[in-house]
């Protein structure tokens, strides 16, 4: 879908920070630093495929800014992978590890491949050659990558064990959501979804909507969307619509979303499912629900669509789907919008407690990381809304006036160099 519009994201994220620089009457040299990433890297990954042939990917790593600590963000494989898309990730992992206020900068990865058409040998491959050139960039104090759209848990365990090998020791605290089995943490792999949903509740909350009974429509059922449809349905909500790349989903009766992560488990969609009508994408956009979780990839709510959205809330769990044109237009409709650097930073901040606890050799329980997560959005998320009020700007302008303020703030401490 981010391919339709040929928007390119860095440009969404560049005049994100313009509209913030004048929010904050940004010092000029300040957004100049701010308007480049600080080192990006572009490697290129020969692997000898299943059928003997040698592809060479092209895999790009970005750390935008490291002024409040090691850069932080997740690796992701897809085909429509560009450096600016990296670019506009990374930039919007540092204002998000600003937003929740953990001691990290802001990095994304990004391969240029079709893993859905890939083996897993392939993709093992892959990874440890991308692992392996990028071996003299990343670290524990340095960047630490983590999974992002199509890498997974094992992904993160190969790049693991491929960094520790050269290093001679294993070094899991070089990146974040790995499996249990070598470090991971307690409910990482819920983590964005569950940050998400928290978010959800505190505005409908504000909003006096009640969740339970409240419609939702979920767009993109992957690992972040699919969780959000199972926590926010523990919650009392409807889940009414559901998308993937090969279609979307509808049932005003109400989707029971484990019967349907159990059917895109058997059959790799959510298309199909047993009492439910295909609609188009737009259609699943326009619906009238109280609840809209944009959960795939860039540039899906637009100038274009933006006017139909009917629901109350929306909250991106994933990165950068609504354009600053489609910004405006959801604020003029009243729509509550909780921006991606906030509503999915619950990735981030569990990754952050993934790497405090390998820092630190310890192990956490489950409610121990789902509190804290819960502590931290909560605290975040009131944080961003005082914001809004007192300045009288939308909750994104808000999330990112927090954000870009924290990491100017400490460029400013820390001073220029010579
Ligand atoms: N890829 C996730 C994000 O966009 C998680 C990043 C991380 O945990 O470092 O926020």
């Amino acid at each position: 879908m981010s391919q339709a519009e040929k928007i390119d994201p860095f440009d969404v994220a560049l005049e994100q920070l313009r509209i913030t620089a004048e929010l904050l009457q940004l010092d000029s040299g300040i957004y100049e630093i701010l308007k480049q990433p600080r080192r990006s890297l572009t490697v290129s990954i020969p692997v000898q495929m299943d059928d003997g042939t040698v592809t060479a990917f092209t895999g790009h790593r970005v750390q935008y800014n490291d002024a409040r600590g090691p850069c932080k963000g997740g690796i992701r494989y897809h085909p429509g992978v560009t450096l600016g898309e990296v670019k506009a990730l990374a930039a919007w992992m540092t204002w998000k590890c600003a937003v929740m206020d953990i001691p990290f900068g802001g990095g994304k990865g990004g391969v240029v491949c079709d893993p859905k058409n890939m083996s897993i040998r392939e993709k093992e491959k892959m990874t440890r050659k991308y692992a392996s050139l990028l071996h003299d960039f990343i670290g524990p104090y340095r960047d630490v990558p983590a999974p992002d759209v199509y890498t997974d848990p094992q992904t993160m365990a190969w790049i693991a064990d491929t960094y520790s090998q050269r290093v001679g020791h294993m070094v899991p605290e070089v990146i974040t959501g790995k499996p249990l089995s070598i470090g991971g943490s307690e409910g990482r792999s819920t983590s964005t979804a569950r940050g998400c949903v928290f978010c959800i509740r505190e505005a409908a909350e504000l909003l006096r909507i009640p969740m339970k009974g409240a419609s939702v429509v979920v767009q993109g059922f992957g690992n972040a969307g699919a969780n959000a449809a199972l926590i926010i349905s523990e919650m009392g909500a409807k889940v009414v619509a559901a998308s993937d790349s090969r279609g979307a989903v509808y049932s005003n009766e109400g989707i029971n979303a484990q019967e349907l992560v159990n059917h895109k488990a058997q059959t790799g969609s959510v298309v199909g499912f047993k009492g439910s009508k295909e609609i188009s994408d737009e259609e699943l956009l326009g619906l009238d629900c109280e609840i809209l979780i944009p959960a795939a990839l860039e540039n899906v709510i637009t100038a274009k669509n933006a006017s139909n959205i009917k629901a109350k809330i929306i909250s991106e769990a994933a990165n950068g789907p609504t354009t600053p044109e489609a910004d405006k237009i959801l604020v003029e409709k009243k729509a509550l919008l909780i921006p991606d650097i906030l509503a999915n930073a619950g990735g981030v901040m569990v990754s952050y407690l993934e790497w405090v606890q390998n820092l630190q050799k310890e192990h956490w329980t489950e409610t121990n990381v789902n509190e804290r997560l819960e502590d931290n959005m909560v605290a975040s998320f009131k944080e961003v809304w005082t914001t809004s009020k007192n300045n009288d700007v939308s909750m994104r302008n808000a999330a990112l006036m927090v954000g870009v303020g924290r990491v100017a703030e400490a460029i400013k401490t820390l001073g220029l160099w010579p």
